[in-house]
């Protein structure tokens, strides 16, 4: 069988330097499935690139590894490409508005979008890491009309992996002092495969919803409510004690709801530089599975940054949003019916679906300017949706 075909972008990027090697590996697309892998940035990064391309070759990885192309030809590197990883943006500067910052990152998303739709393979499948994530996913969409736009997805399991870290590191403390309280056996420790029901919504920023209402832990041979473990209802986000019936993101303590979303810039501060390896960790989570032949329509829900168009949850149609989904054989994905959200979860998934239309707009604004400053006579007109 003919290599599968992947390129990333922002190839000399920290998060690349810890994808790789997932890749490389067979983590990701699967054990049986050799890749060609595009690694692609630009020309001030080239030696860098080069740099990682001698590490791959030393690191002697042959098990999926078909090919190695470093380049910075955007061509060379989407041409054929069945896979796309965009890493590669421009980040934030000190003294730099975040609308700024969504300007520029369209431009870039742009170009990737044209690449896409001229040189990528038809049914090419997209990760879109490097933020605005969701609104660079309807950038894609317009600028790669022929791409399904169910193949246009962003990362959102970074921070679906995040919730559910925070809810073992809890739910194991519990377990185990509960245990040394009664003097019994020691408990056996949950992990990921023992958790339920948990769902990032909206967008990949302060606003996002990260939601345990519907959470379960197996716990003793059975499925069990997320409160016979963790009772903290505020901790969790579930209290209604407030007005407004309910305290997302509020409370005395940081709530779990906040420490996610703090969570990005918690490790920023410690470590002086940004989430490199969860975040590569997580992208290998979404992409096999979506696509490995082991793991696609074998795994639970999951969150991920989708179009809404036809969405069942009654969010507004147009934009990219981190929604439920189940991947199914094949590499496709249906959003998860069996969802249903909170009268608390939809309030404040409202604000964050504000946020995602206010930061489209800025971005199709910007474009425009750019465009009209170009001399470019190619309107932007959004394509309906499917
Ligand atoms: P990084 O700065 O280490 O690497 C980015 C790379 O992209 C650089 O090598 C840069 O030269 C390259 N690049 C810039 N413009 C490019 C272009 N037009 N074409 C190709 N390459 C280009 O950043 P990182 O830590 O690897 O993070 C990558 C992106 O992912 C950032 O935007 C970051 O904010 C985002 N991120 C998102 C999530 C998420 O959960 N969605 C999590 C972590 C990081």
């Amino acid at each position: 069988m003919a290599p599968l075909r992947v390129v990333i972008t922002g190839g000399a990027g920290q998060i690349a330097y810890s994808l790789i090697p997932l890749i490389a590996r067979g983590l990701v697309f699967g054990p049986d499935v050799k890749v060609d892998l595009r690694l692609l940035d630009i020309p001030p990064a080239a030696n860098a690139l080069a740099g990682v391309a001698m590490e791959v070759q030393d690191s002697l990885f042959s098990t999926a590894l078909e090919g190695v192309l470093a380049t910075t030809n955007e061509v060379e590197a989407f041409t054929g490409a069945q896979v796309a990883i965009l890493l590669g943006g421009f980040p934030r500067r000190p003294g730099m508005e975040r609308w700024d910052l969504i300007g520029k990152n369209a431009g870039i998303m742009k170009r990737m979008g044209e690449l896409l739709e001229t040189y990528a393979s038809p049914n090419c499948k997209v990760v879109v890491v490097a933020n605005p994530a969701q609104t660079n996913c309807y950038i894609l969409s317009i600028y790669a009309p022929s791409l399904p736009r169910k193949n246009i997805t962003s990362l959102s399991r970074l921070d679906h992996d995040r919730m559910i870290g925070m809810l073992l590191h809890e739910a194991n403390s519990r377990l185990i002092s509960d245990s040394a309280a009664d003097g019994s056996e020691c408990v056996r420790r949950l992990t990921a495969a023992d958790v339920r029901g948990a769902c990032i919504w909206g967008n990949h920023s302060n606003s996002q919803v990260p939601d345990v209402s519907a959470v379960e832990f197996f716990v003793d041979g059975r499925w069990v409510p997320i409160e016979s473990v963790i009772p903290d209802r505020t901790w969790l986000g579930l209290s209604n004690s407030l007005p407004g019936g309910g305290n997302i993101g509020v409370g005395p303590e940081e709530s779990l709801v906040e420490a996610v979303r703090k969570r990005g810039a918690a490790v920023l501060a410690a470590r002086k530089l940004s989430s490199a390896m969860s975040a590569a960790n997580a992208i290998a989570e979404h992409l096999s599975d979506w696509l490995s032949p082991e793991k696609s329509g074998h795994s639970p829900a999951v969150s991920m940054g989708v179009t809404t168009d036809g969405n069942p949850f009654g969010v507004s149609e147009g934009i990219f949003s981190s929604l439920p989904v189940r991947c199914t054989i094949g590499g496709d994905w249906n959003y998860d019916e069996g969802f249903s959200m909170t009268d608390d979860v939809r309030r404040h998934l409202e604000a964050s679906v504000v946020e995602l239309e206010e930061e489209k707009a800025t971005a199709l604004k910007m474009l425009e300017k750019a465009e009209a400053a170009a001399g470019s006579v190619a309107g932007l007109v959004p394509r309906p949706s499917l």
